[in-house]
């Protein structure tokens, strides 16, 4: 029996097509381009690693690591996962590769794996771009992080639409003084409290801080401060980022709401913000872990990052400007098949002379008044003709598309040409 059915694709996976696809090429391109500014640099990694690592690192806690992960057993049964985010394999790195000696700037860009509910901007495969710094304990590197998001949002023209919230959640030691006291507070709230609130309160109460449920925040705004059970040192540490940025001029707001549920997490916690895409708010959120190399076995190193969704980063952006595929500078047509390696060579003459320009090569020899179609529909600045009188005389036809104007070139000058056209 044959099922002919097709085979669709996994749900929340997706194909993405031109020209979202070509947007996001240059939208990645620009990211690249303000990380290498700030000195940092790509690594690749695996897509897949021991399920072992992301238990130990994001915790087995999580709703990433408890609800959200491919996992399986390969052919010999040891358990890999898909990463469901990108410093787990970093610090993995970092470590088997022998790097913690000297400090490190880098990125990773690819594609993240969570079992979620499929939604707009939220994907079951997506890509992320995760920003990571070792080595540099001081204040100052936190600040840095931050001026990435804002080099960037300024560059993509919505650095209106974002806001940068900070925290600081202190050392391991501060928490559990104040998990204590946030606890014995929530306790006495208990019956105000959703389902999941009370889950959190004997797995991870520090993440009920920051429960989107209203009933909850009402419930809060009652609680124990976690900035009153930070010392001396934590305090300077959160001081110093906040007059450095002022001193900038990066405006941002605290939010003393704001934490990260995991241990090895300390001082500095940021998100970038908007209002811009509905319900999914928080664009890039990052913040520092100075304790995460030593709990995957590696000597005690300062660490810090962030991570943002390259989606909802071109969501964002779009609201702002959308972004245009480029224009081809040049549709090329060979009328008979005696002119096509005429027209490609030129073709490949006008890129490499111009290696930003795009240069479409019509493939096919059919009726010149098709031809033409298909070189206006391009969006074409010029159509580069060539048929048997041009290559008689070594020319070609180029037609500006704009106004239609038409001049015989020769073939050693198109370049040329095109320069003086393109002034
Ligand atoms: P959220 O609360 O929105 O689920 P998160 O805390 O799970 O976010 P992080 O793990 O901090 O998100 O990832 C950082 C960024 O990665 C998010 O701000 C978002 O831009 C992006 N991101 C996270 N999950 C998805 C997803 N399923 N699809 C698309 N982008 C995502
Ligand atoms: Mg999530």
């Amino acid at each position: 029996m044959s099922n002919s059915a097709a085979i669709q694709s996994v749900r929340g996976m997706r194909t993405i097509l031109p020209p979202e696809s070509e947007k996001l090429a240059q939208l990645s391109t620009l990211v690249h381009e303000i990380l290498s500014g700030f000195a940092y640099q790509p690594w690749s990694l695996p897509l897949l690693e021991k399920t072992a690592l992301f238990q130990r690192t994001i915790g087995e806690e999580t709703d990433i690591v408890a609800k959200e992960m491919y996992t399986f057993a390969d052919r010999k049964g040891e358990s890999l996962s898909l990463r469901p985010e990108a410093t787990a394999g970093v610090v993995r790195a970092m470590i088997q590769e022998g790097l913690l000696q000297q400090p490190q700037r880098l990125f990773v860009e690819g594609p993240m794996f969570r079992y979620e509910r499929p939604q707009k901007d939220r994907y079951r495969q997506f890509t992320q771009i995760s920003v990571e710094a070792f080595g540099y304990a001081s204040p100052a590197l936190d600040v840095e992080l931050m001026l990435i998001g804002d080099a960037l949002f300024s560059r993509l023209g919505v650095r209106e639409q974002v806001s940068l919230e900070i925290n600081s959640i202190g050392q391991l030691d501060e928490r559990r003084a104040y998990q204590a006291d946030l606890v014995a507070y929530l306790t006495q709230h208990k019956d105000q409290l959703d389902d999941d609130s009370i889950r959190r309160l004997e797995t991870n109460p520090l993440r009920i801080l920051d429960s989107k449920n209203a009933q909850v925040q009402a419930v809060l705004e009652g609680a124990p401060l976690l900035e009153d059970a930070l010392g001396e040192e934590s305090r300077q540490h959160f001081k110093d980022v906040c007059a450095m940025l002022d001193a900038l001029g990066v405006a941002y707001v605290i939010n003393p709401r704001l934490v990260r549920g995991l241990d090895y997490y300390n001082h500095s916690v940021f998100e970038w913000t908007t209002q811009a895409l509905g319900a999914q708010g928080t664009v890039c959120a990052g913040g520092r872990y100075d304790g995460l190399v030593e709990q995957l076995g590696g000597k005690p190193t300062p660490a810090a990052g962030f991570a943002f969704g390259i989606d909802r980063i071109l969501s964002l952006a779009e609201q702002a400007k959308p972004f245009s595929p480029p224009t081809p500078l040049v549709y090329a047509i060979a009328l008979e098949s005696a002119q096509q390696t005429t027209v490609l060579s030129l073709c490949q003459s006008i890129r490499q002379a111009v290696p930003s320009a795009r240069v479409v090569f019509h493939p096919e020899v059919q009726g010149m008044k098709s031809q033409m179609k298909k070189a206006d529909r391009s969006g074409a600045h010029f159509a580069l003709i060539v048929g048997e009188g041009e290559a008689a005389e070594g020319n070609v036809t180029m037609k500006n598309l704009t106004d239609g104007s038409q001049h015989t070139v020769a073939q050693a000058d198109v370049v040329a040409w095109l320069n003086t056209q393109r002034a």
